[in-house]
């Protein structure tokens, strides 16, 4: 947790560290398909824009996930640059220019001028993963008949239409 009021308007907040396996993993324990393989890297600079407080960070990670087609676990790498405004959630509706900017997909709110950064960092993860999670775009998934895994090989079921 970093209280806003370190955040400098002249000089950039620096934090350099890691979020643990388990950390990790307990952000993600209501993704059951999902765990993390190594800690989590990042490297963020925050700065007070005085609005807001400007957050650059780049994030590496590497998590399995399962397959959504054929339930096979997969391991993928991320390394995803983040840019945000971060805004005082309590000065919302009290400043129009920020009450015009509400929409904006990158400002996060945080509250009692406690920025939660791995919390931010770890939702913004997040985003990057991929709906449909698949082991690869063309992954064939299992027969619905005989349960094979049709990426390793294919089977002779006919498979009930059912449009
Ligand atoms: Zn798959
Ligand atoms: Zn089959």
């Amino acid at each position: 947790m970093i209280q806003s009021n370190r955040i400098s308007t002249t000089k950039k907040f620096v934090v350099d560290a890691e979020i643990s396996v388990k950390d990790v993993d307990a952000f993600f324990a209501d993704d059951e398909f999902c765990h993390a393989t190594k800690p989590l890297k990042y490297h963020a600079t925050l700065i007070n824009k005085k609005k807001f407080i400007a957050l650059e960070a780049d994030i590496q990670a590497e998590l399995e996930h399962a397959c959504d087609r054929c339930g096979e676990s997969f391991i993928r790498s991320y390394a995803h640059h983040v840019t945000l405004k971060l805004v005082e959630a309590s000065s919302f509706g009290t400043k129009d220019e920020i009450v015009l900017e509400a929409d904006d997909l990158d400002v996060v709110t945080y509250e009692n001028s406690e920025i939660d950064l791995e919390h931010i960092l770890l939702e913004s993860l997040f985003l990057e993963f991929d709906e449909p999670c698949l082991c690869r775009e063309d992954c064939k998934g299992i027969c619905p008949v005989c349960r094979q895994n049709l990426n390793e090989k294919a089977c002779n079921c006919v498979v009930p239409e059912f449009n």
